[in-house]
């Protein structure tokens, strides 16, 4: 885990007439890349029959223009970007899950991921359920389709299947003549819609894809609410799980998943990580000479850094763009190296000059060591790194990889022993009371979840199986070394 992975990405698109919509989710799809990039898939309705494709892989690895145009037309598609933090990679985890059942047929695609996935399966499989995935997405089609049978419509089975499922779920869902979308009652992961010229309604992770396919915002699905959306242009909200819960938006969006030409919750994210360098030039003041952003999440809070410290801003890293995830780095020069085709520095702009180097996070510090080798070999006299969140502590539950204490480099270190490993002259996060001024405007009742830097987690903890994956214990001495670690900054 050299970075956080993202968890995965969500799509969906209903017209009033038959359309090429596969490629139009190709689109809306390609603009959520960021949110994974292990498996993807489309699945179209053409008057109630569904053709898909899915496979593991890039979107422009798995979709050719003929397998595109094989899927024909349709008048409601869905697609997904995957990125496991919920079983395994393989091709049957891939999404959207297509089921039959009792009455009718459903697509289904998810983002997040369940806290009590284990205890629902084990109760489905005694039950005789036999899964074919590893997924929790396969739960949800369960639960849902029995649901379904008596429930007079799939929107109602949602709203009970939402009764029993715990945790986080953007979903989005197609039917013979519906699209269906629901927030889970916390609102961890984004979820949008928005319509076209055309009148048809696009649902997406991210407001970044409504712009791709040239679908103008609307507003976000609201936590806990469910949409319907219908082939005669109405929609209906289902809103009996809304405020049910205390509203837990993954904060980590704005710092680092979400891209930041996105609106989330009224909130743009290149705004909230511009804010996020201004606080922290103010919680982490040094002298130097330039500075510089890790492309490209840190590429916007250099910018505020700058403007806040008054350092020139520069591009000092380039990033290659067209480098995937097949290239395996086997060894630790082949490691090395992929740093460095990942990213390349520009001498002019870091030779002899003490630089602030501004990136999201640190997980396990490999990368970090790596990158501020890189700024070193070019040149530069001093490196003080900055990053804009607290230290990671804490493993998440709700669809990213944070999964291990044990990978976690300020579970085990000081912030002054990170800054001697990773060999920057200083060292300063974003501070937690920081962390939430960063988003302005938003609904002044609306939360966050800040559980793997705080602890504070807003649904119950994973039960004893899943919680083996996470669970180290935190000792009291441990609390104690770390309990300033904000306060001591550099
Ligand atoms: Fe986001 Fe961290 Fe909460 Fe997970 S634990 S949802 S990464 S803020």
């Amino acid at each position: 885990m050299a970075k956080i992975n993202e968890e995965c990405g969500v799509f969906g698109i209903i017209s009033q007439k038959e359309e090429d919509l596969a490629n139009l989710t190709y689109g809306g799809l390609f603009a959520l890349q960021h949110r994974g990039q292990e498996a993807c898939g489309i699945a179209i309705n053409n008057e109630g029959i569904f053709h898909y494709y899915k496979d593991l892989g890039l979107l422009n690895d798995v979709f050719t223009s003929e397998r595109l145009a094989s899927l024909g037309k349709g008048s409601i598609c869905i697609g997904h970007v995957r990125y496991s933090t919920s079983g395994v990679t393989n091709r049957m985890n891939a999404q959207p899950m297509v089921v039959n059942h009792s009455k009718g047929h459903l697509a289904l695609c998810h983002n997040g991921n369940l806290v009590n996935s284990y205890e629902l399966r084990n109760k489905l499989e005694l039950e005789g359920c036999i899964f074919q995935t590893t997924t929790d997405t396969e739960v949800i089609s369960y639960i849902l389709t029995r649901e379904r049978i008596n429930s007079k419509s799939m929107e109602e089975a949602l709203d009970k299947t939402m009764d029993v499922i715990d945790g986080a779920y953007s979903l989005v869902m197609m039917t013979p003549s519906k699209l269906i979308c629901c927030r889970d009652p916390y609102g961890f992961r984004p979820l949008c819609y928005g319509q076209m010229e055309d009148g048809s309604y696009v649902v997406a992770s991210e407001s970044c894809s409504l712009d791709c396919v040239g679908a103008k915002l609307i507003r976000d699905v609201e936590p806990g609410e469910i949409l319907v959306f219908n082939f005669d242009g109405t929609i209906n909200s289902y809103t009996r799980h809304c405020n049910s819960k205390k509203s837990s938006l993954c904060i980590f969006e704005y710092i680092y998943f979400a891209r930041s030409d996105s609106i989330i919750e009224g909130a743009s994210v290149h705004q909230a990580r511009v804010k996020a360098g201004e606080l922290l030039a103010k919680e982490h003041k040094v002298d130097a000479d330039v500075v510089i952003g890790v492309p490209d999440s840190g590429l916007d809070a250099a910018i505020g850094y700058s403007k806040e410290s008054k350092i020139p801003y520069e591009i000092g890293l380039l990033k290659n763009k067209y480098i995937g995830r097949t290239f395996i780095a086997s060894n630790q020069k082949l490691r090395e190296q992929m740093v460095k085709l990942k990213l390349n520095p520009i001498k002019e702009v870091i030779q002899g000059k003490r630089v602030v180097l501004v990136d999201d996070s640190i997980v396990r510090g490999t990368t970090s060591a790596r990158l501020v080798k890189l700024v070193r070999d070019a040149g530069a006299k001093e490196v003080h790194m900055r990053l804009t969140c607290p230290p990671f502590i804490y493993p998440c539950y709700y669809g990213t990889d944070v999964d291990s204490q044990e990978n976690l480099i300020a579970f085990h270190h000081t912030i002054p022993e990170i800054a001697k490993i990773i060999g920057v002259d200083s060292l300063g996060y974003l501070s937690l009371e920081a962390l939430e001024k960063i988003v302005c405007p938003r609904k002044c009742n609306q939360g966050y979840c800040k559980a793997c830097f705080d602890g504070v987690y807003p649904t119950k903890i994973p039960s004893n199986a899943s919680k083996n994956r996470f669970e180290n214990k935190i000792s009291d001495e441990w609390k104690q070394k770390h309990s300033q670690r904000n306060n001591k900054g550099d």
